[in-house]
């Protein structure tokens, strides 16, 4: 029997096909199964993508192709082509991009996460405001705490926008503990406007804040980009 008929019929559990000994009846009766098979393949495979990208959350699509390194010198062609490859993402490293407004972070972080969710990651994307909501009313919401199960099932999390908003000392701790959790079983990509310097700052506690770097920079790329940002530079006017 064909290779990849014993092996598709393997993943729908079909016992007597992958068996390897089922013999059709009909002249085509192999081809027109192993035909079937491929559809339902494809079918399923669609749909757990739309699933995925359902979860993920990703607010638009951005992408690689549309990343502009003459503009953002910081960030080289051959950088690009290493974030794009995800291979950090398999090897579970962290990933922070530090900047200021319109330098291309939360571009980056779209294109990562829109790029893992087509590669069969499990991503999520949430800007740091939204996601101490989500942590803090996970008792109380079903939606909430979906999105917890889902966030820790996750092979990568991008937190968007940390620092731009002060944070309670709750909330610090609560950030503290999903780092903690997803420390080696994720990809953390974190955005801010703010140096590791001023981590204390945002988290109001220096003990947290030096334990809460150890675990999210031990596996680590700090990406430093620089400029007057894009939005300035491309400002579009009425008059
Ligand atoms: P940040 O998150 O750093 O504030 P964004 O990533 O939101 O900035 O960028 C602001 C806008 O400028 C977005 O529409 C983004 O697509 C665009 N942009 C920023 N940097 C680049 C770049 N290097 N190439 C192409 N577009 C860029
Ligand atoms: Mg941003």
């Amino acid at each position: 029997m064909n290779a990849e008929l014993i092996s598709l019929s393997k993943q729908f559990y079909l016992s007597v096909l992958s068996g390897g000994k089922f013999v059709s009846s009909y002249e085509d009766g192999e081809a027109c199964i192993l035909e079937v098979l491929r559809a339902e393949a494809d079918a399923r495979e669609k749909r757990a993508i739309a699933e995925r990208m359902k979860q993920a959350r990703l607010p638009t699509y951005k992408g690689f192709k549309e990343f502009d390194t003459d503009f953002q010198k910081c960030v080289t062609p051959e950088q690009l082509s290493k974030l794009e490859s995800l291979e950090w993402v398999e090897a579970a490293f962290n990933l922070v991009l530090i900047g200021p407004p319109g330098t291309g972070k939360t571009h980056l972080a779209l294109a990562i996460g829109n790029r893992a969710v087509d590669r069969g990651y499990k991503v999520f994307f949430s800007t740091m405001d939204t996601l101490m909501h989500i942590l803090k009313t996970r008792e109380i919401s079903v939606k909430s705490a979906a999105r917890v199960r889902w966030i820790n099932k996750c092979d990568l999390v991008i937190i968007d926008e940390v620092g731009y908003l002060p944070i309670s000392k709750t909330e610090a701790n609560m950030f503290f503990t999903l780092i903690s959790q997803l420390y080696e079983t994720a990809s953390v990509v974190i955005t801010s406007n703010k140096g590791f310097s001023e981590w204390v700052e945002i988290l109001g506690d220096a003990v947290l804040a030096t334990a809460l770097l150890d675990r999210l920079t031990h596996k680590c790329q700090v990406l430093n980009l620089e400029g007057d940002g894009w939005r300035l530079a491309h400002r579009e006017q009425i008059f």
